[in-house]
């Protein structure tokens, strides 16, 4: 057996270039997000004797293990627990394509959906499952690209781009896919294959008063009694091949899928997260960190609000359109209340400040020995340099990024001065946008960026200024002069392209002709930046691993990782202490009857029965975890799941800055009560047997 898995390990050169980033000592506490192939350096004995069963291989062993049943599911983490292709993962991932198939006569956000049978199950369109198939190392072909294309940054983030797309396309296969994608900053590469899946179909969704019990209000908190899981079938073509949505589809039998445990995990147990933590920035400078406390957050707070109100107040009289705008207002309520966490956890934990004192510790060291000071006693100042660049002119930036992203109008007028420009037809994103413009939104998103352009400080308004700002003498009237902007363009009623008779003279496509070159400038400003950063970023990595001295795991950035957590409560604030489980009987004590803690009355009677309030319902563990981490397996130490991650606490949204012993904290939904559910208050005798049946043995 253990000689079978050495034959299957990767190739050597998968392994050369991270044997350099495993010296030193394992980190102490339960940091990091961990690549799969730096799991055999992990410190095996200390995780034996915390209860982990599992051996390196049996989790990763270079091509598959028990990872391989943790997929991607456009963008969260899922996994398959099922070898007929059922896939597990939290409701707010799912809520879109439940959102889908509601309509206010038969709302199934509101009422929960089961299916009875396959035939049943409702396709998710648009849903996506990937599976990793594998890592190649391409570090060597990335850096050539970087070489070869001298010393322009600019120049070297294009090529690197096309290389990085070339790459891509040699594995690209009806089914299967790649992507490539940086490590410590572009220290390393690697090529990520993947089968993908485009038949999803949607099996089991609890209510919406259990799958959001206490919406916004509970969001990034604990204590917490969310029932955040949600169910699907991933579908193949008779012959076994992934395929688009056919009715003749059979369901998918993974090679890997997770046994399901109604055993549990108590306080002090060991677990594992398997999913795709998004986008964490630990390794950044205090520069770059003052920016997003001082900016970048705080903005985003004002925008997503004001989106939120424009949308509400665009919907209130409309019921239909008011729960298709629901998944809409979810995520920038999510994102509002990250931002908050943000602000509020950055500023607790004093990363700036921190940082400061880690820069000038680094410094001391660096320029104490000779060979340092010639190695790195540049880098820290090669960093800043960089980032401080970015603060110079982060408020236009973030302005008129914020533009281009969070307003549809924007890009349909974009598009059409591109044509106008004689560029590519603008028609497909006319067509794109059209269908998901909130009005309520645009103006919002519009009078807010225009009421900040009008503050810019001097130095960074352009020519453009003058003319979007020619008799305007407050910010109320900038405000009201974006929303009128909004308001005007006839790009949202057109139909089609054709119809906007005279482009030129639409308010958005006039705004965008005029914003050209300063978008332009500005794309080019990011591909030199990110040219700087692609030289700079990796030598700034390696000073870090000499100097800290322990072993190292790469920032988030959307791909497969572990991390290895305990179970474990947490102090938020002085004299406060919370344990790490919440209960049935915490549902109950939460009802007011009114939303978001308003529990079905199934549920209540239910809960009523003896014994049934102690039922566990979400545990927090100290996973290292982030955005896209949603719906994440937990498992125990013989990699059975216990629960799915859907959270982190409210003082451990700044965690993306930064672990923290003390607050990191991440939160799951019990497999447990996921299973009484099913039992007892809307019995699913198929899937629950599907879950714990013969079958159930993981594979
Ligand atoms: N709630 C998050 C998400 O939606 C998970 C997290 O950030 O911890 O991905």
């Amino acid at each position: 057996m253990r000689r079978l898995a050495r034959l299957f390990r990767p190739p050597l050169r998968v392994l050369l270039p991270l044997l350099a980033l495993a010296g030193g000592t394992w980190l102490a506490a339960d940091e990091g997000q961990w690549l799969p192939e730096q799991i055999r350096g992990f410190d095996w004995p200390a995780l034996r004797a915390r209860g982990l069963e599992l051996t390196a291989d049996e989790i990763w062993n270079g091509e598959e293990g028990l990872l391989s049943a943790a997929v991607n599911l456009n963008g969260c983490s899922a996994s398959f627990i099922s070898p007929r292709g059922l896939v597990v993962t939290n409701h707010h991932c799912g809520y879109g394509a439940i959102n889908a198939h509601s309509t206010p006569e038969n709302n199934l956000l509101e009422q929960g959906f089961l299916a009875a049978d396959p035939s049943e199950e409702l396709p998710a369109r648009g849903m996506r499952v990937s599976i990793v198939r594998g890592f190649d190392d391409v570090t060597a072909e990335m850096q050539e690209a970087m070489a070869e294309a001298g010393d322009d940054p600019a120049a070297r983030a294009r090529a690197v781009e096309r290389r990085r797309r070339e790459l891509e396309d040699e594995v690209r296969a009806p089914g299967a896919d790649a992507v490539v994608v940086p490590f410590f900053e572009g220290r390393i590469w690697r090529r990520i294959r993947r089968t993908v899946f485009e038949d999803v179909r949607l099996v089991c969704a609890p209510p919406a008063a259990i799958g959001e019990y206490g919406g916004e209000e509970d969001n990034w908190m604990w204590p917490r009694h969310t029932g955040d899981f949600c169910f699907f079938r991933v579908y193949v073509a008779p012959d076994g091949t992934p395929a688009p949505y056919a009715e003749e589809n059979v369901p998918y039998h993974p090679e890997r899928w997770l046994e399901v445990s109604e055993e549990g995990v108590e306080e002090g147990d060991l677990v594992l997260i398997l999913g795709y933590p998004g986008r964490t920035e630990r390794y950044l400078s205090s520069v770059a960190v003052a920016m997003r406390e001082s900016w970048y957050y705080p903005m985003r707070e004002r925008l997503f609000r004001a989106m939120i109100a424009g949308i509400e107040a665009e919907t209130a009289a409309d019921p239909a359109a008011s729960l298709r705008a629901r998944s809409r207002i979810k995520g920038l309520a999510n994102g509002l209340k990250n931002a908050q966490g943000m602000i509020a956890g950055l500023a607790r934990n004093r990363v700036v400040e921190r940082k400061e004192a880690e820069e000038a510790e680094f410094r001391r060291w660096a320029q104490n020995d000779n060979r340092r000071a010639r190695v790195y006693g540049r880098v820290l100042d090669e960093l800043l340099e960089l980032d401080r660049r970015e603060l110079a002119r982060q408020e236009r930036d973030f302005l008129f990024e914020a533009l281009v992203r969070y307003s549809g109008l924007a890009r349909m007028g974009r598009a059409v001065a591109a044509e106008l420009a004689g560029g590519e037809p603008a028609e497909p994103v006319l067509r794109r946008e059209r269908g998901r413009l909130w009005a309520g939104s645009e103006e919002a998103v519009l009078a807010l960026v225009f009421e900040e352009l009008w503050r810019l400080p001097e130095p960074q308004r352009g020519p453009w200024w003058d003319l979007l700002f020619a008799g305007v003498g407050s910010r109320a009237e900038a405000a009201a002069a974006g929303r009128a902007r909004a308001r005007s363009t006839a790009l949202a009623a057109a139909a089609a392209w054709q119809e906007v008779t005279d482009p030129a003279a639409d308010p958005m496509v006039e705004l965008m002709v005029l914003l050209r070159p300063v978008l332009a400038e500005l794309a080019e400003f990011r591909a030199a930046q990110a040219g700087e950063r692609l030289r700079v970023g990796p030598r700034w990595i390696a000073a870090q691993e000499e100097w800290r001295g322990e072993r190292f795991y790469p920032d988030a950035n959307g791909t497969l990782r572990v991390s290895v957590a305990t179970v474990k409560g947490y102090q938020p604030r002085d004299g406060v202490w919370y344990p790490p489980r919440t209960t049935v009987a915490g549902i109950v004590e939460k009802h007011t009857g009114r939303p978001p803690f308003d529990a079905p009355d199934e549920l209540l009677a239910a809960a009523a029965r003896p014994g049934r309030g102690e039922i566990p319902v979400c545990f927090l563990s100290d996973g290292d975890t982030t955005g896209g981490n949603s719906g994440s397996p937990v498992v125990d130490g013989r990699g059975r799941l216990v629960g799915l991650n859907f959270d982190r606490v409210f003082e451990n949204v700044a965690g993306d800055y930064g672990w923290n012993p003390e607050r990191s904290r991440n939160i799951s939904v019990d497999i447990r009560y996921v299973l009484w559910l099913l039992r007892e208050v809307y019995p699913a005798p198929r899937l629950v047997a599907e879950m714990l049946g013969p079958d159930r043995r993981g594979g």
